[in-house]
């Protein structure tokens, strides 16, 4: 049976999905033969998600005698700690068995898909759950069963790419206080493991970063690709004491978000790869934020590096108009919010300087606003100034945000294994 879980934690009254799936781990133990758990995030642009839009599923082997009681225990683990005073919690359970799920393949599989790269409605998610005839709970408006449905589905069909993340959780008392984590030994446990894992600390902007600061009960998650580097990295950090521990496959550091598009077809919500020339310069604005314009034969977007992204703006101030770019992310207000950015070919950059006197050899002075250039010795003028062009200091290649302004679902570059020229952002 396959049992997927989301929406049950709030902003402020702490909780998280994630720490759920492990109490249901750790109490379902004794009644199943296994349970691998996955952590899928969903469509990073929903706007109801509480954090990162999470959902929790696990692939449980049992015995069918058990099935009614481990449902019992999920739900009732639900009720005890899913947020419900919070308006905006609506937890949704789904239990799918793998005989349901084969006669739905494919619907399952565009399901969950789509729940990465758009957006279901929770009518849609309960018309589903009702004409497959899948066993689920859906809380209060249900819209919990969208994320639910979506994280069984990715577990039965199987995830074309993904990293694992193993996450510590505070005991419960400690959850109100400051986290307590030796600084040092993260920036140990990260220089023995990276790049087997990334994202525990951001070198550039002297950050960790695999710790959250919310009154939620993760302490620490340790992302990476290899399980036993993963957990070796994470009995290197010195901390308050741990309540528990899971290690997740996910499809966090995939792209899974990412489809092709022109401009003309990207829409609001959606995270696309897109191609284009910049057509108007990069500018920084109020904030911090650098916008530039790329336009395709369907049309111009807007582009942006907002201030989150720190030193990648300095990549992005240096792009110049008529540089090929593709830009990963997703469209908000019809503006690209980049994740990584693909440097293609480069223009020369061109400067212009004060013409040099036919005369004498010097260079001319100004003769003043849209007057032309003059030579004060020789009484020369020139209105035509002298044109430098030079080679981009740019390199061509992928470039990626940094670690604390990643999004779950970006690929880290350091993931990138085929032919494209990567710059990772260490
Ligand atoms: P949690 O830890 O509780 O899962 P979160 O940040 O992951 O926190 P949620 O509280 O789960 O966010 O809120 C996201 C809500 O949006 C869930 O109810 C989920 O079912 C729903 N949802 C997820 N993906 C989509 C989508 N593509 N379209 C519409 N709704 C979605």
């Amino acid at each position: 049976m396959i049992i997927g879980i989301d929406d049950t934690d709030s902003k402020t009254a702490g909780m998280c999905t994630t720490y759920l799936g492990a109490l249901v781990v750790e109490r379902i133990s004794a009644l199943v033969q296994s349970t691998v758990p996955y952590l899928l995030r969903l469509n990073p642009n929903v706007r109801f998600k509480t954090r990162g839009n999470a959902a929790v599923a696990f692939d449980v082997v049992l015995d069918k005698r058990e099935m009614e009681k481990v449902k019992q225990i999920c739900c009732n683990l639900i009720e005890e700690f899913a947020v419900f005073s919070d308006r905006n919690t609506h937890p949704g359970i789904v239990f799918l068995t793998k005989e349901q799920a084969f006669g739905i393949r494919s619907r399952l599989e565009d399901f969950s898909l789509r729940a990465v790269r758009d957006f279901i409605t929770i009518a849609e998610a309960k018309n589903f759950l009702g004409e497959c005839h899948i066993a689920h709970v859906g809380y209060k408006n249900g819209r919990g069963l969208i994320g639910a449905l979506a994280a069984a589905g990715f577990v039965f069909n199987g995830l074309p790419d993904y990293t694992y993340e193993l996450i510590a959780y505070r005991k419960p008392g400690n959850w109100e206080k400051k986290r307590f984590l030796v600084d040092k030994s993260v920036w140990a446990a990260d220089s023995m493991s990276y790049p087997h894992t990334w994202d525990t600390v951001d070198c550039n902007n002297c950050r960790i970063v695999c710790s959250p600061h919310g009154p939620d009960p993760v302490l620490f998650g340790i992302r990476g690709d290899d399980v036993n580097v993963i957990e070796h990295a994470s009995n290197i950090i010195q901390s308050e004491p741990i309540e528990n521990r899971l290690m997740y496959i996910t499809n966090q550091g995939t792209d899974m978000h990412i489809t092709d598009s022109s401009v003309a077809e990207a829409r609001d919500g959606r995270s696309y790869r897109i191609k284009g020339m910049v057509e108007a310069p990069p500018q920084t604005i109020s904030g911090g934020h650098v916008i530039f314009t790329i336009k395709d034969s369907t049309g111009r977007i807007d582009c942006a590096a907002f201030e989150p992204t720190k030193n990648f703006r300095g990549l992005i101030k240096q792009l110049a108009v008529g540089d090929i770019v593709t830009v990963y992310g997703s469209i908000k207000n019809k503006t690209v919010n980049i994740e990584k950015i693909d440097i293609g070919q480069l223009q020369p950059r061109v400067t212009m300087r004060n013409p040099v006197c036919s005369a004498c050899g010097k260079r001319m002075k100004s003769a003043g606003m849209g007057q032309g250039y003059r030579c004060k010795k020789c009484k020369t003028t020139s209105s035509i100034p002298e044109r430098l062009e030079a080679a981009s200091q740019l390199v061509s290649g992928l470039y990626e945000t940094p670690p604390v302004a990643r999004r779950h679902l970006a690929k880290p570059l350091i993931r990138y294994t085929d032919e494209m020229v990567v710059h990772p952002s260490r």
